[in-house]
């Protein structure tokens, strides 16, 4: 199953799916962070029209890459996706420096993963809304010692639950330090996620790093320019990782502090531009069908454990 925000849906339900964008964004820190220094409905009414435009566009399920600290809001997210219809899928995890509570310096990886692992079981912050995923970071190589334990506590977690693991992660090299340390916890490569892999320009690492299993994730569509992601798509495409790769904007969203919430990117780009552009490339349906439906699906599956 896919746990959305509205309950467990079939993953064949999921159909055309943007693995990684956010509704809300807050940077403010850990300390200061939360639903006080925002007006609910006014998120709803700022990006219930931004949905919509991508719903209009063909999405049918948008996971929501916002971890908690950094305004995850399970209330926002599931009244959205009652107004749209949209699959909205959340997560639960924490980030990387400087966006953590005291806590977690403290905390064990058993500590911070049985929290995880609580919100699997009872819902997020109170509510009945649940995770779909493990939404983590990190910041470059060297992995920091406060960084390996939140991946170790997502590898707990991920085998307590079935959760797939996505990590904030850019280059190749800290990819591979976090698959070593997966699969010393015993996590496959196929549950994890190399989050912002676009950024890594070295083709042969990306390959090296796709060779593993691991899902790898094109999110900078709209954002980095459209060769980048085209090179990096292509030559992966033609060493046969049809099956392991996913596009996605990390766009958005309404920023927390900013007037109105700023300036709101739009998720449609992939839909009206980068898909028809694919096409010129001679890209077959099937292709794009992977891409955009059939991944995604099978990346955020939740094993019965
Ligand atoms: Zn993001």
């Amino acid at each position: 199953m896919i746990m959305t925000v509205l309950g467990p849906v079939d993953p064949d339900q999921l159909g055309f799916t943007l693995p990684h964008e956010h509704i809300m964004v807050d940077f403010a820190g850990a300390a200061t962070a939360g639903p006080h220094r925002y007006d609910r409905d006014e998120v709803v009414r700022t990006m219930e029209p931004h949905l919509r435009s991508a719903a209009d566009a063909g999405v049918r399920s948008f996971v929501d890459c916002s971890p908690m600290y950094l305004a995850r809001d399970p209330v926002v997210l599931r009244e959205l996706a009652r107004r749209t219809g949209v699959h909205i899928v959340t997560n639960t995890g924490q980030y990387k420096e400087p966006y953590l509570p005291e806590e977690t310096f403290a905390l064990s990886a058993d500590a911070l993963a049985d929290q995880w692992i609580a919100e699997w079981t009872d819902g997020i912050e109170s509510t009945d809304v649940r995770p779909g995923f493990i939404k983590t970071a990190v910041n470059p190589v060297p992995l920091a010692e406060t960084q390996q334990k939140i991946i170790t506590a997502a590898a707990l977690t991920s085998i307590a639950t079935g959760m797939t693991i996505g990590t904030h992660t850019c280059r190749g090299v800290p990819a591979l330090q976090i698959l070593k340390l997966l699969d010393h916890h015993g996590v496959a490569p196929g549950k994890w996620i190399f989050i912002h892999a676009h950024q890594e320009s070295d083709i042969g690492l990306l390959k090296l790093v796709a060779r593993s299993g691991c899902w790898i994730e094109l999110d900078g569509i709209g954002a980095a320019t459209d060769e980048s992601i085209l090179s990096s798509l292509l030559q992966l495409l033609d060493a046969g990782f049809e099956s392991q790769i996913m596009l996605s904007h990390d766009a958005g969203w309404y920023s927390v502090g900013e007037p109105g919430g700023g300036d709101v990117k739009p998720y449609t780009y992939l839909s009206t531009r980068f898909i028809p552009l694919l096409r010129d490339f001679g890209l077959s349906q099937a292709s794009i069908h992977a891409l955009t439906v059939t991944n995604p699906a099978r990346a955020f599956t939740i094993d019965p454990v």
